[in-house]
Order: C-alpha cells, then sequence, then structure tokens
C-alpha cells in the first residue's frame, strides 16, 4: 500500500446492520488521491443512474487523504461524497474538526455508509479492535450539533446531523467539533439514513516513507505560513472576516440578494471591527492549524461559541442588508447548532426577502431587518409553515413562487460571498464548477480580485485560463484533503509587499493577467517540486508529484465529476450564472453584468470539451477518466 494511506474502506450497511473492512484500491488512490476523488470514482462506481439522492441507495461516502492523520498544517479535514439532493448533481463538502484526525487514527482512510437504518442510530467504530457498533440513537434525535457532541462524551471523534439533517432541509451539513461540512446538503443525505451520529477512536501510526523528512519540511512551511501575510498575518489577526473591507470596497459582497455588491455599514462585521469592540478574545480552529482563522463570540444565552466565517456574515449579513454584528452572530449559532449551511440558508432568505419586496409572497421578511428571521430559521430547520418551502434552497422557491431572474444560484447550489461581476474568473468558475455556485473549489476570486494582484475585472484576460488551472489545483487540494487557505500562501510575500499603484505592482499585474498559456504551462509542469502540496505529498507517499502531477490529477476528478453530472442530466445549459449577473450592472458606470457568453467557449476548448460542454473522448483517454 502507499505510504500515508491506512490501505483501509470501512463499509457500512445501515440497513442489514454489517460492517465490512475492505482493502483500499491502490490503483484508484494513485489515480484520484484520496478526498472527493477517490469518493467521486466510488459514488460512480457504485451508483446506477438515476437514484433518489435521499434513498437508501445513496451511499454517504467519508474520505479522508495521505496528509491526513499527520501533523502538517491544515490537514485534518474529510470530504464527504454523495448525490446531492440539492442539485441532483455530485455532491460534495469538506470539514475540518477532528473526525479526519479519528479516520486515520482508527486506520480508515475512507468509510461507506449505505442503507437506511429502521430508527434512529449512531456508529461507534473502534479502529484498533476493528469493531463497530450500531447504538439507538433515539435518544439523541432533536438535539443541536452542539449538544449532541456533549452527549456522545469526550475520548472519541464526532460527526453529527442537527435537526436540519433530521428533517431533511436540502442544505443541511455534517458538523464534526465546531466545524461544518456544509455544503450540497450532505447533512440531509444522513437525515435520510436516519443516521445521527458517527464516532471514531483508534491509536493506529500513519505510516510514512520518510518521516523524518516530512517532519523537518513541514517545520519549515509552518515557518513560512507564520510569516506569510496572509495566512500568518491577515487571517491569523482578523479571521476570514478580515475580508469584509476588501470586498466591500471592491462593489463584491452581495448586499440586498445581490442587488448590490457594497453596503455602507458593511464595516461592522469586519474582522477589523471585531477586534477593536474586543468581541472575539480567542480564536479558534481546526486541529493542528497554526492558522487558526475562526473566532469566538459571545451570544446571549449560548455563551461564547464559534463565531462567524466571512461567507455567514457575507451571506446571512450584508446579503439581508444587516449589519449588526451581534444578529448575525447569533444566526449563525443557531445555523450550527441546527445543522444548516450559512451560505445556502443565507441566500435563501435573502430570495425570500426579495420576494416580500416585490409582492410576489407575504414571508415577513424584509431586507434591513432582523425581525423574523431567528423564527424562520428554527421553522427552516423543523419545516414548520413557509419554512417547509425555504427548506427546499432558492432553486426550488423560485420555481414554486417565480423570481428565477433573480435566485441566486448555479445548478440548485446557492452562491457565495464573491458577486463575479467584481472577479470575471470566479464567474466562470461558479457557472462550470460541477457542485454548483461555489468559492472553494478553485477560489479564482482571490488570484484575479481580492488578493494582491487584482487583474482588471473589466477585461477577459486569463478570466478562462485561471478557472481551469484553480479549479484542478482545488480538486487535487480538496482530495489530499487540505484546506483551500494553503493555496493562497502559493503567492509568495514579495507580491504581496509591492505597492499597489506602483509601477512594480502594475507591471506584476500586466504580466500575470496577459501570462495565458505561459501560466498553464508552468503549473501543468511535470519537471520541479516547487510548492509544499507536492513535496508534502511526495515525502509521505514516496511517489513523485509535482505540480503538474497535481494539475492532472485534479482535472481527472473534474472530468470524472463532469462524466457523473452529464449522467445525473446535467448539461453544458446548467453552466450559467442568474440573470440578475448576468445582465445587471453591479454598480453606477458597469456597462452590464457578467461577460460569461464570451468566455464559456475559451474556457470549454481549454478543458478538452466539446462546444455543448462535453468531454472529447481524448479527453477522458488522456486523463485515463473512467466512465
Ligand atoms: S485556515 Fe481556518 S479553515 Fe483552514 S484549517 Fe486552519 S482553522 Fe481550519
Amino acid at each position: 500500500m502507499i505510504k500515508g494511506f491506512a490501505g483501509r474502506v470501512l463499509e457500512v450497511d445501515l440497513e442489514a446492520r454489517t460492517a465490512v473492512f475492505r482493502p483500499l484500491d491502490e490503483a484508484i488512490a494513485r489515480l484520484y488521491l484520496g478526498g472527493k476523488g477517490y469518493g467521486t470514482r466510488l459514488l460512480y462506481d457504485l451508483t446506477p443512474p438515476g437514484i433518489d439522492p435521499l434513498g437508501p441507495e445513496n451511499p454517504l461516502i467519508f474520505a479522508t487523504g495521505p496528509l491526513n492523520g499527520s501533523l502538517a498544517p491544515q490537514s485534518n479535514r474529510f470530504a464527504v461524497v454523495c448525490k446531492s439532493p440539492l442539485t441532483g448533481g455530485i455532491g460534495s463538502s469538506a470539514c475540518g474538526g477532528s473526525f479526519a484526525f479519528g479516520m486515520k487514527k482508527a486506520g480508515i482512510d475512507v468509510l461507506v455508509v449505505r442503507g437506511r437504518s429502521a430508527g434512529a442510530v449512531r456508529l461507534e467504530i473502534d479502529g484498533d479492535a476493528d469493531e463497530v457498533r450500531f447504538l439507538d440513537a433515539s435518544d439523541l434525535w432533536g438535539l443541536g450539533t452542539g449538544a449532541a457532541q456533549k452527549a456522545l462524551g469526550k475520548g472519541m471523534h464526532h460527526a453529527v446531523i442537527g435537526p436540519g439533517g433530521e428533517n431533511l432541509v436540502l442544505y443541511a451539513g455534517i458538523v464534526s467539533d465546531a466545524r461544518i461540512a456544509g455544503r450540497c446538503g450532505v447533512g440531509a443525505v444522513m437525515g435520510s439514513k436516519r443516521l445521527k451520529a458517527l464516532s471514531i477512536q483508534g491509536t493506529r501510526k500513519l505510516d510514512m516513507e520518510d518521516e523524518a523528512g516530512f517532519k523537518k519540511y513541514t517545520q519549515w512551511v509552518r515557518q513560512v505560513f507564520k510569516g506569510h501575510p496572509v495566512l500568518g498575518e491577515k487571517l491569523r489577526r482578523f479571521g476570514t472576516m478580515g475580508i469584509v473591507n476588501t470586498t466591500n470596497g471592491r462593489n463584491m459582497i452581495p448586499t440586498r440578494n445581490f442587488q448590490e455588491g457594497h453596503h455602507p455599514d458593511a464595516m461592522g462585521l469586519s474582522g477589523e471591527y471585531l477586534e477593536d469592540h474586543g468581541l472575539a478574545g480567542v480564536r479558534s480552529s481546526c486541529l493542528h492549524c497554526p492558522v487558526a482563522c475562526g473566532r469566538e463570540v459571545e451570544v446571549p444565552g449560548a455563551g461564547r461559541v464559534k463565531g462567524p466565517e466571512y461567507e455567514t456574515v457575507g451571506m446571512m449579513g450584508t446579503n439581508l442588508g444587516v449589519t449588526d454584528l451581534e444578529k448575525v452572530s447569533h444566526w449563525n449559532w443557531m445555523a450550527d447548532e441546527l445543522g444548516l449551511d450559512t451560505i445556502s440558508l443565507g441566500v435563501t432568505l435573502g430570495f425570500a426577502m426579495e420576494l416580500q419586496e416585490r409582492g410576489m409572497l407575504e414571508t415577513g421578511l424584509r431586507f434591513g431587518r432582523a425581525e423574523g428571521v431567528a423564527e424562520m430559521i428554527e421553522a427552516i430547520a423543523h419545516r414548520r409553515g413557509l419554512g417547509d418551502d425555504l427548506a427546499q434552497g432558492t432553486r426550488r422557491m423560485s420555481e414554486k413562487y417565480g423570481g428565477k431572474a433573480f435566485a441566486m444560484h448555479v445548478k440548485g447550489l446557492e452562491l457565495s460571498a464573491y458577486d463575479p461581476r467584481g472577479s470575471y474568473a470566479q464567474g466562470v468558475e461558479y457557472a462550470t464548477t460541477n457542485r454548483g455556485g461555489c468559492h472553494v473549489q478553485g477560489a479564482s476570486m482571490y488570484f484575479e480580485s481580492t488578493g494582491p494582484l487584482t487583474i482588471n475585472p473589466q477585461n477577459l484576460k486569463l478570466k478562462a485560463e485561471l478557472p481551469v488551472v484553480q479549479q484542478n489545483l482545488a480538486c487535487a487540494v480538496n482530495s489530499m484533503v487540505l484546506c483551500i487557505f494553503t493555496t493562497y500562501g502559493l503567492i509568495p510575500r514579495q507580491v504581496h509587499a509591492l505597492k499597489p499603484g506602483g509601477w512594480t505592482h502594475r507591471l506584476a499585474r500586466v504580466i500575470f493577467e496577459n501570462s495565458g498559456p505561459a501560466y498553464r504551462l508552468i503549473m501543468g509542469s511535470k519537471l520541479l517540486q516547487v510548492t509544499w502540496l507536492d513535496t508534502w505529498l511526495s515525502r509521505i507517499t514516496g511517489l513523485r508529484f509535482t505540480p503538474g502531477h497535481l494539475q492532472e490529477i485534479g482535472a481527472r476528478i473534474f472530468n470524472l465529476e463532469r462524466m457523473y453530472n452529464l449522467r445525473e442530466g446535467l448539461t453544458g445549459a446548467d453552466d450559467t450564472l442568474p440573470e440578475r449577473i448576468l445582465r445587471e450592472p453591479l454598480f453606477k458606470g458597469m456597462d452590464s453584468g457578467h461577460p460569461l457568453d464570451q468566455l464559456l467557449p475559451r474556457y470549454y476548448r481549454i478543458r478538452g470539451w466539446d462546444s455543448h460542454g462535453v468531454p472529447l473522448p481524448e479527453t477522458l483517454r488522456k486523463l485515463k477518466v473512467r466512465t
């Protein structure tokens, strides 16, 4: 078995109450790494087309990668893969917390949960004894995610759902510690299996190819991260909310359901505000992460809890026209407890507010007003009254009540908190990403608009190349399974040090945005190991990796996801953006919306797809994609 892998897959059937340990397929691990890559391949192989995402036949796959369980910073994460009940296509989500560490300690790379239990159930997995216990969970059913983990106790690593998942809210997530695999409705799939919680433990040691070399290199990377202007300074000091002032200043923070990209009071939701007002004393982080991008806040009635992330203050703050940090922190805590994805929740609430504003539906929710929001979040999680409709997400709401032009989703997955009219490459990424409108499947906006280089968003240069490279990289990173913020660290501190507006900054920007084919060539090179991502992998596995190998593996995963989506009925027609983004200017003086129609054909060509967005046979052959 390749080093870094435990070499085992655990398959659990909740109906038959069986648990079988099988060897990890080494060939698949070589081709797809682990995490979402391995999970996607399993999902593709294990299921026929057209299954009901909330039926027992949809497997829920928890997958780690070769770096999980090590001390590599930002590596204690797991991926969850299944058919998404929200989009009907590939569903994948990633989570920090400690469950991934527990899986590797238990000697399990991949855990496949199949079937449906007759009653509420929880699993206890002891990796040392190779034992899986099926336990009655009726006493936990209905508990929030924090309360459930508290009841399960310390000593094991947990992954749980809240009432949102139990009641099949289509954007319910799975929580480990204070982190959530929020996207694509993976929590609803777990709820459909009547599986409340997984607890895991073990003491197995991770077998590495070059343990001393890996440790030494990891120490060096920790120092690099520590001195990095984003990872070691900005993110560490202000948390992810440190980005609010940047996106607000660049007209990119969703405001009133993406009607605008700027809110005059957004400063009140920023990391700087949090620091100035002493609202956050304690950082919070995923296990072993030196960046610690989370912040704890005081919530009346709940005490000190994990505070909102950038995505939450964007989608449940400015997007609702609300800039009261205490209110947003309270809603964030509620969503975490109920096990709901705050991105999809915020977009759906914003949509309900616009329906109200336009007189299309009496929702009782209004932009800029906090009244009724907390009650609606509860109603959504328990599917009461109108909450039952909102629990279906924005796309289904728009199909029932109208307003498709301002329903802010792609493929059914709600957009995250970067308006792509201020970041054209991000728009291409939203439109083409297989799981739908999401920013962590590439994060082009950072390399294009919100990071240190800020390419001109009003031209088309690099706007098709960047998403391809970034999506491939993200597929590989999500299969290792590392936090996407590791890729932010790929821009060296020297670039951050360039004075904005200065001639060196302008020159660097012009070179970058005109680099198109050269950029792809450099990122695709298999000659040199240049990033910690490929060096880490090589030191732990003993296999040779370079950025070019990661691009190839990422492209393979991306194309397999694409083939899965095509199989399930999603087509090139789904590679689009909401009408509002395509047609409406974001700010006064902007010509129109997003030029997706000019960029998509180029994107398809670079991908090796035909004009309908179908991968060409030679592309699949070259990448060794299994179909
Ligand atoms: S940077 Fe933040 S999200 Fe990423 S691993 Fe660290 S604490 Fe978790």
